[in-house]
């Protein structure tokens, strides 16, 4: 360490605060900065704790754990790593929806990247100011649909930063590989427009060719400066989240997590739900509401899972259908977009409530942002037509979830089989005890995207999707399957991601994708890759 004094203390990824044992103190020029006693990271970890437990909201909560990831980023991601359950809902969904609505009026540090229209031609020689040699997974966003809230332009800066941090607290990812960006392009947010604390650019969205233009320059930019990067689309509205991972996907390597890591994680869910029912998938209908980028993402994985099980892509698209704003996806609904062209149905039109009944789903996702739309009639229809309704209301944050976890237990006079996006807490219906799981990508881009860098990919195929989420089912435990919990504990992240990553890592040398000669051992090499934040 060639820092010194206060510079040590000021330096985050160095600083251990009053960890410093004497002669450390001695050696670095600490003595007198420091109070007396030395706490190890176990104690200062616990003091971290308490200071969170004794924030009175989620979003003062937030703002203390960012500034210690600012501070010290040993003893940040020591503490999210070992009280991750309690810690991921403040740094991630839900209060990170929050945390991005207040975004300008709560900046307090400089973290991440931002690229405006007035950057083009320049965008390379920006990329040159950030400070890290080795960039290994960005994040990037032009936050114009943030979870479900919308257009928050700038603001969705929360989402990168948050979702790198779990790339390390839940994949052992290196915080110096991890880059946050924010392709602030503007936003139609006439709220933020009018807010004069709001740090983004203060113009309507760049939209078309211009707007494509920086999106291009961006990934360029990245491929020369960081060549083994994996570049992951996050909160793009839907047509351009389909735009750019069909532009992208098999060029560079990238993926979308709306799309393809929301698949993947619905899809384990319902490989569990399948391990209750002792059914399988071929023998399900799957109803979707919303058509957007997460559901049409994953019945396009379910697509080519089902067809790996022998169905033909006519009968695959037959157990898949949509409902929309105004109802079943048929043939001239307004809804119809380039992505969900191939699940028109030839029906005549009919609300959600008819299309249930005439098309007899055996399992109903939610991912629609409309709060409450799965009621107790909807509920109680599913359970009418079956024993065990699978229901997945994956809608975040909490205030757009499609029924509460307590709803969709007690409509369903027990029965459900329910996983959600938001968290939900154990649910008690007639002497029982559910755990509802959450279906929460965490589960998936972490592993991921260890795997990917573990081998160098050049780019990742879908198939590595179905990877992910067969790998995913494997890890819960028959325990958990008894309280309805579709999902294993969060306690095993780093675990599953390593899990994920070794699956992902060997797949992509089997489909001759991985740039790295395959080491002896590739477990072994994962696990050593892994970002330990011991002191
Ligand atoms: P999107 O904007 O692409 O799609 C939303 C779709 O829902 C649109 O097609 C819209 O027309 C439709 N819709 C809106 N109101 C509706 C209503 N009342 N009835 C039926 N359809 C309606 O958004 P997205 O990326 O697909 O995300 C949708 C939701 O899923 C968001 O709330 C998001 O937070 C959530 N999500 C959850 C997970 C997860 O749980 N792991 C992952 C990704 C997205």
């Amino acid at each position: 360490m060639e820092k010194r004094g206060i510079d040590v203390l000021k330096d985050k990824r160095i600083s251990k605060s009053t960890a410093f044992n004497a002669e450390e103190k001695k050696m670095y020029g600490l003595r007198g900065l420091l109070p007396y006693a030395i706490s190890s990271q176990e104690i200062q970890k616990i003091r971290v704790i308490e200071n969170i437990r004794r924030k009175e909201s989620n979003i003062e909560k937030y703002i203390f754990l960012s500034a210690l990831q600012d501070r010290n980023e040993r003893l940040f991601y020591r503490t999210v790593i070992d009280y991750l359950p309690e810690i991921l809902p403040i740094i991630y969904t839900p209060t990170v929806g929050e945390v991005c609505q207040q975004f300008s009026h709560i900046y307090r540090i400089d973290k991440g990247f931002y690229i405006t229209p007035e950057d083009k031609g320049d965008i390379p020689e920006l990329l040159g100011n950030w400070p890290e040699k080795d960039v290994r997974v960005i994040v990037v966003t032009d936050g114009s649909r943030i979870l479900g809230l919308g257009d928050l332009g700038c603001n969705g800066m929360g989402i990168p930063i948050g979702k790198l941090s779990l790339y390390t607290a839940g994949g052992g990812i290196r915080p110096e590989y991890c880059l946050p960006v924010m392709l602030d392009m503007g936003t139609d947010n006439e709220s933020l427009l009018h807010d004069m604390m709001y740090l983004g650019y203060p113009h309507k969205r760049l939209k078309g060719q211009e707007y494509d233009e920086i999106v291009d320059e961006f990934i360029r930019a990245v491929q020369a400066k960081y060549p083994r990067a994996l570049i992951q689309f996050e909160d793009f509205v839907t047509h351009n989240a389909y735009k750019l991972l069909q532009r992208y996907q098999n060029e560079v390597l990238c993926f979308n997590d709306d799309i393809q890591g929301t698949a993947a994680v619905a899809l384990a869910g319902v490989f569990t739900s399948l391990r209750i029912t002792e059914s399988q998938l071929k023998d399900q209908r799957i109803m979707f509401l919303g058509a957007g980028s997460a559901a049409t993402g994953i019945a396009d994985l379910m697509l080519k899972e089902l067809v790996l099980e022998g169905l033909s892509e006519t009968d695959a698209l037959s157990r898949l259908s949509f409902v929309d704003i105004n109802g079943l996806l048929v043939d001239g609904s307004e809804s119809i977009m380039p992505h969900n062209e191939r699940y028109v149905r030839k029906e005549p039109s009919m609300s959600f409530a008819e299309a249930i009944r005439e098309l007899k789903p055996t399992i109903l996702i939610g991912a629609s942002g409309a709060k409450g739309a799965f009621t107790r009639e909807i509920i109680s229809l599913m359970s009418s037509q079956n024993d065990r309704p699978v229901i997945f209301a994956l809608s975040n944050p909490t205030s757009k979830s499609e029924c509460t976890a307590e709803e969709a237990y007690e409509y369903s006079e027990g029965r459900v089989i329910f996983a959600s996006g938001s968290p939900f807490a154990p649910v008690s219906y007639h002497d029982q005890i559910f755990v509802p799981g959450q279906a929460n990508n965490v589960y998936i881009f972490p592993g991921v995207g260890l795997g990917a860098l573990a081998v160098e990919a050049s780019r990742l195929p879908d198939s590595v999707f179905l990877i992910a989420a067969a790998e995913l089912a494997r890890q819960i435990h028959p325990s958990d399957l008894e309280t309805g919990t579709l999902y294993p504990r969060m306690t095993s992240l780093r675990t599953i991601s390593f899990e994920i990553a070794v699956a992902v890592a060997e797949h992509l040398y089997e489909v001759g994708l991985a740039r790295l000669e395959r080491p002896k051992n590739i477990r072994q090499y994962i696990k050593n890759m892994m970002y330990d934040p011991t002191y």
